[in-house]
């Protein structure tokens, strides 16, 4: 049992004026494996308190010094990496495979934006005007619970390379790998202040860091009314704010693709992490005249998935992350049927040989028709509509059909062609005839999936403000 009850504040790890305690729930099991006591408003002040009197300085640090403190992140973190995947395993019930990239992901973070660092020029000259790209100031960063490491270390890396002090808000049902990272980013040697982490409940810790006069930059990564409810609370003071919100993500598959390849793929894209990703590929469309042979390779697939406990080394679909989460996964189940979607794989309840944990069983619907809900809403769990159309046109108009724009995949036999229809779709990152993101580029949504761009030199200028210094002809 592990018992968290402090926040990182001010360089140190002080007792949490809050007095909530959470269990921590190993989802695989459903046993407590600790707790977490949650902060205040008063515990995000002092860390706000903090992160102020730790700007005033780091804003005025060479590139030479936050590479040094980049590089000192990465391998700090990196040390951490073992205890980082076990606690994703234990508390978020990840598979092994997952958990080891997303452990080794959060120190790359570091190192990818101390590459993109070196390269980028802080003022340049445009006409009589120097433009220095000045740090934007203390900035907040929320997390979700279904990357944690991974989403904060990547918003941390980019905030410190551009001369950012912050304060971290993880998630609350995300506290053990937080923690772990916090205890990896102290034991980097940072000045005081300059990083701090809260844990508590978003309408509290949350809500403070949202509206803050001090805080002039808030990055979210969560759930899309989060995110506006964020917005709104953040526009009273102006903040800088960036939103990578939720997402449906199609895969459409074209007439020309090799079903035999791209079906297996697109399956992976949706049930990847759990089914918990705001990139899976929730919707499968593909060509009318394939669709027996789709279903045929779907059942197939979804047959020869292993199911299991995330220590297990096979295992490619782990338990949900929370009781609920299952239900939730389950009501989008039964609401599928009922509205008249058919079964081509899984269904309700648990998969066989489970009587415990919050596993769901890989559920592929078929049959469903753009107004059943199944369609429309983020479920997050490893659900997936099939659904045909009759030509490209349709694919397209189809794929575009939802108020997410976070991710979409194509397969095609051409590659051109695979380009032409990827140019097509309103979608901030867009996967052809493959389903691993390129972490270099710019990533976010366009609708309701967000605002703004992270990652790379994106990431890097949204925590960068331009000003102006004109000069005398
Ligand atoms: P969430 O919106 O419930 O919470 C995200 C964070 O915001 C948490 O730290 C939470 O405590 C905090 N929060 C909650 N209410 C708040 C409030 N009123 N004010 C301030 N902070 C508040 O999201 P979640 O359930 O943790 O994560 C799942 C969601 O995140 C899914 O919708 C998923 O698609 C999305 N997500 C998006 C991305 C992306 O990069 N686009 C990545 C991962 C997850």
């Amino acid at each position: 049992m592990r018992t968290i009850d402090t926040s990182y504040i001010d360089g140190s790890f002080v007792a949490v004026s809050g007095t909530e305690n959470l269990d921590i729930v190993n989802p695989a099991t459903e046993t407590a494996i600790g707790t977490l006591r949650l902060g205040s408003r008063r515990d995000a002040q002092r860390a706000i308190d903090a992160a102020s009197r730790a700007q005033a300085r780091f804003s005025r640090t060479t590139k030479r010094e936050r590479l040094d403190l980049l590089r000192a992140l990465a391998a700090a973190v990196l040390r951490r990496s073992d205890d980082i995947r076990d606690a994703t395993i234990a508390e978020y019930g990840a598979p092994l495979g997952r958990a080891r990239w997303i452990s080794q992901y959060a120190s790359d973070c570091f190192s990818l934006t101390a590459e993109v660092l070196t390269d980028y020029e802080f003022s340049h000259r445009i006409g009589d005007a120097i433009v220095l790209m000045e740090p934007v100031g203390v900035s907040a960063l929320f997390a979700p619970w279904n990357a944690a490491a991974g989403t904060i270390c990547s918003k941390l890396a980019s905030a410190l390379a551009a001369g950012c002090a912050c304060v971290v808000k993880p998630s609350e049902f995300a506290g053990l790998q937080a923690h772990i990272v916090a205890e990896a980013i102290h034991d980097a040697g940072l000045p005081a202040g300059l990083v701090n982490f809260v844990n508590g409940r978003g309408q509290e810790v949350g809500d403070e860091l949202a509206r803050h006069p001090r805080i002039a930059r808030a990055s979210f990564t969560g759930s899309t009314p989060t995110g506006k409810a964020i917005a709104g609370s953040a526009v009273e003071s102006m903040k800088r704010v960036s939103l990578s919100l939720s997402g449906k993500a199609p895969a459409i598959i074209l007439d020309d693709a090799d079903l035999a390849v791209a079906v297996p793929m697109a399956l992976r894209a949706g049930l990847q992490n759990n089914g918990q990703a705001c990139i899976a590929a929730t919707r499968i469309l593909v060509p009318v005249s394939k669709i027996d042979e789709v279903k045929a390779i779907t059942r197939l697939a979804i047959d020869a998935l292993k199911v299991g406990l995330p220590t297990d080394p096979d295992t490619e679909l782990g338990p949900l992350a929370s009781r609920a989460q299952f239900e939730r996964v389950q009501r989008f189940i039964a609401g599928g049927i009922e509205q008249g979607a058919t079964l081509v794989a899984g269904g309700l309840g648990r998969p066989d040989g489970f009587d415990r944990g919050y596993f769901v069983r890989p559920t592929i619907f078929g049959n469903v028709s753009r107004d059943m809900e199944i369609f429309r809403e983020e479920i997050f769990g490893p659900v997936i509509s099939i659904v045909c159309y009759r030509d490209e046109d349709d694919a397209i108009e189809l794929a575009n059909d939802t108020v997410y724009g976070l991710f979409a995949y194509v397969w095609s036999g051409d590659p051109a062609r695979a380009q032409r229809v990827a140019r097509e779709l309103r979608a901030g990152e867009v996967l052809t005839n493959r389903i691993a993101p390129e972490l270099r580029a710019p990533f976010g949504g366009v609708k309701q999936s967000g605002l703004g761009r992270e990652f790379g030199v994106y990431g890097l200028e949204s925590f960068l403000e331009a000003k102006s210094i004109v000069e005398s002809p």
